[in-house]
């Protein structure tokens, strides 16, 4: 059985599902199975939303103060599951909330998501991954045409909505592509951080 909750480097992490719209290339489940505290990380079944709320409510987050939804997958695809467990995270255990997506949430669920992702949750980060639509669509490979542009008008919603906002990008772009992304952050007021791939 897959773990829902994992600790990775000093956060705790809620995997709760594997479903995903994007292909990315670069994608950590196309290496391993597992990450941090977790095994394996694949679900035999994508669990209920009542199995993530139990999950979050019988863990003992001592020495955590937030709840990072980052799964195998995209947190929302399972909308209904992350704004309850989000939700229950945050006035039941009094954790800071911050979900980590691919930024597609509003084609998926054929909806502004951003109003109700604002309730619940504290911090999002963005997965730019390219400097442009055109390598947007190679490396992330997304199921929806325009994605990159979908993708960039989510953050921006964001931005207006949500306390904190970040796009992030690994350092193994082209120094060129880099630069891009530099002057999206900047011309869109949305923060840039560089992770280093490892
Ligand atoms: S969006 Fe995330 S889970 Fe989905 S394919 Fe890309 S890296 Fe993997």
């Amino acid at each position: 059985m897959a773990d829902i909750l994992y600790t990775y480097k000093n956060s705790v992490y809620a995997n709760i599902t594997n479903k995903c719209n994007c292909s990315c290339t670069f994608c950590i489940r196309s290496q391993k199975d597992g990450l941090g505290s977790a095994d394996n990380l694949w679900h035999e079944k994508n669990p209920t939303k009542d199995e993530v709320l139990d999950a979050i409510r019988n863990y003992d987050f001592s020495g955590f103060d937030e709840l990072v939804f980052c799964g195998y997958g995209e947190p929302t695809c399972a909308l209904d599951t992350l704004l309850a467990a989000a939700k229950l995270a945050k006035e039941e255990k009094g954790l800071k909330t911050r979900l980590n997506t691919n930024g597609l949430g509003n084609e998926e669920n054929g909806r502004n998501i951003v109003p109700e992702l604002s309730e619940v949750i504290d911090s999002v980060s963005i997965s730019l991954n390219a400097p442009d639509a055109k390598k947007y669509q190679e490396v992330s490979r997304p199921k929806y045409d325009n994605g990159f542009d979908k993708m960039v008008d989510f953050a921006g919603k964001c931005k207006d909505q949500v306390k904190e906002v970040k796009w992030s990008i690994v350092d193994v772009l082209s120094e060129e592509d880099i630069e891009k992304c530099k002057k999206l952050s900047f011309n869109t007021g949305i923060e840039l951080r560089i992770r280093h791939f490892s």
